[in-house]
């Protein structure tokens, strides 16, 4: 087992059956309602602490630990236990705390604009490997509470179901969190989709989209070529009959390639008749796609012309642009110049 994260409680009552039975639930609320780490679960003596965490070391270590927008934004690079590395990022705000999580170390599906895609699939992370980067998180946040969980750092969720869906029901359960504070992010895996769509899972759906004819959409994400937009489409409606929930599309705007009065107007047809929010990304640059972000006069143009044809549309105010906080691209640059992550900005 990577961490103690993904015992269930009938696990952590089989590993402590030689102590009382009430041991189990004292270091359950310790982990899970008060997401302490072991060696502070101090309702138990420090013998069992001692083991528990020789048996249980944490998932997760630092190997970069970064700041940005006045404190606002915190981002880590996590070495695992195998050596690979994730990221996870912390973000606040005025109304709420949200943390972004990685569901694989790296990712498949080869986005071209994508900085995890550009570096490619290591592995699937495990339930406790995600579960671990929410705690980590809720602790860096306090005094304020986490509120909302969003798995759009590196890899794609649906690519790793099982594990999404379990990470989904344990916040749900364990934490007490609703749909609307968790958001799964997809290049869109349309039968998973309509497989999750069936879990009644507490959750909001956000599908990236990025085109919305398939020339496009085929260059940038190879995934289209699967499961091209006729097929994305049904997977989308099926959603939202079955979930009776609002559905998001996510367009990370560049220059040339999907801004233009022809994608606005694809766009806004797609996107109306499911009645599906849009989440306009200003593009991250990566190292491996040399075309530009659309200029942000033309964001807000592009915003305006769909919002004057009836879409429901907001901008995302990236964070973390200066730490390369966006979708695996401060691990890629890890990976090869290590001590140049801190130093650089933009
Ligand atoms: N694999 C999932 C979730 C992780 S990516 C997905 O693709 O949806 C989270 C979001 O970041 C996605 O909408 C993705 O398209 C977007 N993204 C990836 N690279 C980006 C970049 N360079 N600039 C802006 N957004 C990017
Ligand atoms: Fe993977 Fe999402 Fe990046 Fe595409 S955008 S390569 S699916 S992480």
């Amino acid at each position: 087992m990577p961490s103690i994260y993904d015992l269930d409680a009938a696990q952590l009552a089989t590993y402590l059956d030689a102590e009382p039975s009430y041991r189990a639930h004292q270091v359950w609320r310790g982990l899970w309602d008060e997401g302490r780490e072991i060696a502070d679960i101090t309702t138990i003596s420090k013998s069992l602490r001692h083991r528990l965490a020789e048996d249980f070391p944490s998932a997760l270590e630092v190997a970069h630990d970064v700041t940005s927008d006045r404190g606002a934004t915190r981002k880590w690079v996590f070495r695992l236990h195998d050596g690979a590395t994730i990221e996870t990022v912390l973000m606040a705000y005025v109304d709420r705390v949200t943390v972004c999580v990685s569901s694989q170390a790296g990712c498949a599906m080869g986005c071209s604009f994508c900085a995890t895609g550009q570096a490619g699939f290591t592995r699937q992370l495990s339930v406790g490997e995600v579960i671990e980067q929410v705690m980590y998180a809720a602790r860096a946040a306090a005094p304020r509470r986490l509120s909302n969980v969003v798995f759009m750092g590196m890899g794609e969720p649906l690519a790793n179901y099982p594990v999404t869906v379990g990470v989904v029901r344990r916040l749900h359960e364990h934490r007490g969190m609703s749909a609307r504070h968790l958001t799964v992010s997809t290049v869109g895996v349309a039968p998973a989709i309509e497989r999750l769509a069936a879990e009644g899972l507490p959750l909001t759906l956000c599908v990236s989209l990025h085109a919305a004819n398939n020339e496009t959409r085929n260059e940038l994400v190879p995934l289209n070529r699967r499961y091209p937009l006729e097929r994305l489409y049904d997977a989308c409606a099926t959603w939202i009959a079955t979930t009776s929930r609002r559905l998001s599309f996510e367009w990370a705007l560049i220059d040339g390639v999907n801004d233009t009065d022809q994608a606005l107007v694809e766009l806004a047809d797609y996107a109306g008749s499911l009645q599906a929010h849009v989440n306009l990304i200003p593009l991250n640059p990566t190292p491996g796609y040399l075309v530009r972000g659309t200029a942000s006069a033309r964001v807000y143009e592009f915003r305006t012309g769909l919002e004057e044809r009836g879409i429901n549309v907001t901008v995302r105010n990236t964070r973390g642009r200066s730490i390369d906080a966006a979708c695996g691209q401060l691990a890629a640059v890890t990976n090869g110049h290590k001590s140049s992550v801190a130093l650089r900005t933009r």
